[in-house]
């Protein structure tokens, strides 16, 4: 890491591959070690985040990209990211709610296994594990402890 940062996240294969934390620095990238781990090697693209960057926000914009990449032709793919899309927005507004938590997991469980390709299932990991290693990064927002990273107007205008 550069200096004066913490590994706090990673991905051992992209967006699509559950998190990881700095616990699993010592886990061996191959396919059983990582599956072992609870995540996957994807396509190994390994992304690294220090603890200076939010694991909200980035599951957010992995999201963005999902939502935008989704071509639209299966229900569960197609409004599960619209609809995570406008949650995250307005948890990082500071407007969300504790039940929000819980519409995300519940989202998630209606696309994964019950999308036609790959592209639906992907878009649940970083939701899915983010909950479960930084569930009190959420909660921050939530009870006002974080600061909004998007304003009213990003959330009025979102589309
Ligand atoms: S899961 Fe695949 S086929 Fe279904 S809407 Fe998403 S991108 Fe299209």
């Amino acid at each position: 890491m550069q200096p004066g940062h913490n590994l706090k996240f990673w991905t051992p294969g992209g967006s699509s591959t559950p998190l990881l934390t700095a616990e699993h620095l010592d886990v061996p990238l191959d396919f059983e070690g990582v599956a072992a781990a609870g995540s996957i090697l994807g396509t190994t693209a390994t992304q690294i985040f220090s603890d200076q960057d939010c694991p909200v926000y980035a599951t957010y914009r992995w999201l963005e990209f999902y939502h935008h990449e989704s071509c639209g032709k299966c229900t569960p793919c197609r409004e599960g990211n619209y609809w995570m899309v406008r949650v995250y927005r307005r948890i990082l507004a500071g407007q969300g709610t504790h039940e929000d938590l819980d519409t995300l997991l519940d989202t998630c469980d209606n696309i994964l296994g019950r999308s036609f390709c790959g592209l639906g299932d992907g878009a649940t990991s970083s939701v899915t594990s983010s909950l479960t290693y930084f569930k009190q990064d959420y909660l921050d927002y939530i009870e006002g402890r974080t600061a909004p990273k998007l304003s009213d107007k990003q959330l009025v205008g979102a589309h």
